[in-house]
Parts: structure tokens; sequence; C-alpha cells
């Protein structure tokens, strides 16, 4: 089971971040704090925060770096909108465990490093009700 404890934040795919930022920002309300070049993922990610302190949840706009970049693929076949959801779980190894013994498909069988000092895996969205879900480990 993945045991969800909460939801810790929302993967959005779009062409732009900046022609998004003041929807964020000004409609929504969110609290703009960075945008950073993952090279490996070949995206640019903008990271904006919702929600009382303590209860936040982020939003994650990943925007393609280049053509081949996942996001572009993406972006290609289902057009802006909700890429994926991430869930905050205890002990990431033991959850990925778990899941693969039961038959669940996965697209990162060993957890890697995330974002803001997190352990993160993919699981398939196949295996998730069609939605790309991704489990996150906060690193004290
Ligand atoms: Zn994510």
């Amino acid at each position: 089971m993945i045991r969800a404890k909460a939801i810790n934040h929302l993967g959005i795919a779009v062409k732009s971040i900046e022609a998004h930022h003041d929807y964020y920002v000004n409609t929504l309300g969110a609290v703009y704090e960075s945008t950073e070049v993952v090279p490996d993922q070949k995206v640019r990610v903008g990271f904006y925060k919702v929600g009382a302190p303590g209860s936040e949840v982020r939003l994650e706009l990943l925007e393609p770096t280049s053509d081949d970049s996942p996001i572009s693929a993406f972006l290609e076949k289902r057009g802006e909108g909700l890429h994926h959801v991430a869930y905050t779980v205890d002990d990431i190894a033991q959850r990925l465990a778990e899941l693969k013994a039961a038959g669940v498909r996965l697209i990162d069988e060993t957890p890697r490093k995330g974002a803001h000092h997190t352990l993160i895996a993919f699981l398939h969205p196949k295996a998730t009700a069609g939605i790309l879900t991704e489990l996150t480990e906060p690193q004290g």
C-alpha cells in the first residue's frame, strides 16, 4: 500500500512558467518560491506554495527545456495540465518493496533524489488510476 500521509505537491505541465506566473500568484494567491533547472529531466521547475503554514502544498510547474524532454512529449499528447500527484510517505524504500511485491507497476524500483531534500519514486500511471504518481519522503 502507498500509505499516503498527505499530498506533497502537484506537478503541472506548462509550455511556459512565465506565461502562468500571473495566474498562480495574483489569481490563485499562491506564493512563488523559486525556479530551478533540472538538467537530467530536461525541465525548468517553478515552485509555488498554497495553504496555511504546516499544511502547505507545493505546486511544481514543469516547463520543458528541449524537444526531447518527457514534458514535451506529455504536452504534445495531453496539452497543459496536471502531470503528476506526489504523496508524502514514510520509508519510501519499504513502500516500493511492498508495492512491487503486490504487483504494482513501478517506474522507479529504488528511490532517487528529488528537489528540496527528498527521496522520490514514480509509480506507473497504468497502475495508479491514470495519474502519474510520485512518492516523496522528506529527508531531515
Ligand atoms: Zn514531483
